[in-house]
């Protein structure tokens, strides 16, 4: 199931105040905001005094012109139905990745990105971050300024700013597409909450390969009875951070939902000493970590004298980014609510009551 890359387009050069950006939207015109703190009014240069043409004292040198600060975020007034995007998280793996893919995206015109406080991004063009021309936006440690400015911003940061960045975007209407993974039942809550005002896009994996991958073990759990032992087993890079997987727990949520039932009542997250023998019915998780893999999932139904296991094997973060790229496509205009990658890519099964879309178990139940 792994999904191969796509081509890119030619990046954009770097616009002045007023802006006019060279996207694929030529009649795309770019103000800077009205509002004082999103764009902050550039330094004063020092400017140079003549030197007299008589011989006099020589002035003291003048220190090099500091280049004017970038604005945070561009408003945008025009698009010609071009979608404006930010970027949370714009420096992170996953954040350059979709930087680079957005800038060169047809239908998109991005506006901004943010990093957190103290990144040693801040303050750099976004175009040159992304590997690409300049974009005369720069890194701001500001969201507010973004969730004004876009009409959906992705976030792949963590799951504390996640739920910051939901407040803003329901606050001022804007869509989201959450990328991060390692949420509680709190912050999922929030989400919820967060999602009564805005569009909000949520999804563990936004690979076409796994939500293919959810659909397929949701139905062969269905089909097969409880003396198939599910175990699900997950390998990732040695930097993640949260276990298992919010994709080997999305795994688990649809074998569960195959099974009627919930995975909060089946998981067995960790195995370690004398656990004694296994339990008829749970879904067992295994995690691995180490080097730079991307993401692989292991789906294994086992029974007496046969196995069944259900692999996909992530090469690239481009499958992700390609995801939230269609998330983004999908999600303008889109009314409030929370909504799957099986919405995004319009294979959505009827879930039990209950349910959430990512697969998680909604808070409370
Ligand atoms: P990363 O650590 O490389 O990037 C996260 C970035 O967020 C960092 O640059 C960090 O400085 C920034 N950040 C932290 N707090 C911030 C804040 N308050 N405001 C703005 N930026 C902030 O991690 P990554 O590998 O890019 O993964 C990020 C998240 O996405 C993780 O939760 C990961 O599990 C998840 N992920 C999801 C998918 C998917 O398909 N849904 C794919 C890959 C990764």
């Amino acid at each position: 199931m792994t999904v191969k890359k796509s081509g890119r387009a030619p990046a954009k050069t770097p616009p002045k105040k007023p802006i006019h950006l060279k996207s694929k939207d030529k009649s795309a015109k770019v103000e800077t905001p009205s509002k004082p703190k999103a764009a902050p009014p550039p330094a004063a240069r020092p400017v140079p005094t003549p030197a007299p043409k008589a011989a006099a004292p020589k002035p003291a040198a003048q220190p090099p012109a500091r280049p004017a600060p970038l604005p945070p975020a561009i408003k945008v007034k025009k698009t010609n139905g071009a979608v404006k995007v930010g970027v949370v998280g714009c420096a992170g793996r996953m954040g350059q990745m979709l930087l680079k893919m957005l800038i060169n995206a047809a239908g998109i015109v991005v506006v901004g990105g943010t990093e957190r406080r103290g990144s040693p991004a801040l303050g750099q063009d976004l175009g040159a971050l992304a590997g690409a021309e300049p974009l005369g936006i720069s890194v701001s440690d500001d969201p507010s300024v973004l969730f004004d400015a876009a009409d959906v911003v992705v976030d792949f940061t963590n799951p504390t700013a996640t739920v910051q960045h939901a407040q803003m975007a329901a606050k001022a209407g804007c869509g989201l597409v959450i990328g991060t993974t390692g949420f509680d039942s709190d912050q999922l809550a929030a989400l919820h909450r967060a999602a009564q005002r805005a569009p909000i896009v949520l999804a563990s994996n936004m690979s076409l390969g796994v939500n293919l991958l959810q659909q397929v073990v949701e139905e062969v759990a269905r089909i097969l009875d409880p003396d198939w032992d599910i175990e699900i087993i997950e390998m990732h890079h040695k930097h993640k951070v949260d276990a298992p997987s919010g994709t080997a727990l999305s795994l688990g949520e649809a074998a569960a939902r195959g099974r009627g039932q919930s995975l909060r009542r089946l998981a067995r997250r960790v195995r370690d000493g004398q656990v004694g023998p296994r339990v008829k019915g749970e879904i067992g998780f295994a995690t691995l970590r180490g080097g730079d893999v991307v993401g692989d999932h292991t789906v294994i139904f086992a029974a007496e004298g046969e196995r069944v296991e259900i692999t996909h094997r992530a090469a690239s973060r481009e499958i992700f980014a390609r995801g939230a790229l269609k998330s983004v496509l999908w999600a303008a205009g889109k009314r409030p609510g929370l909504y799957s990658m099986r919405d995004v890519l319009g294979f959505s099964v009827q879930a039990p009551q209950g349910s959430t879309p990512n697969g998680s178990t909604p808070p409370g139940a």
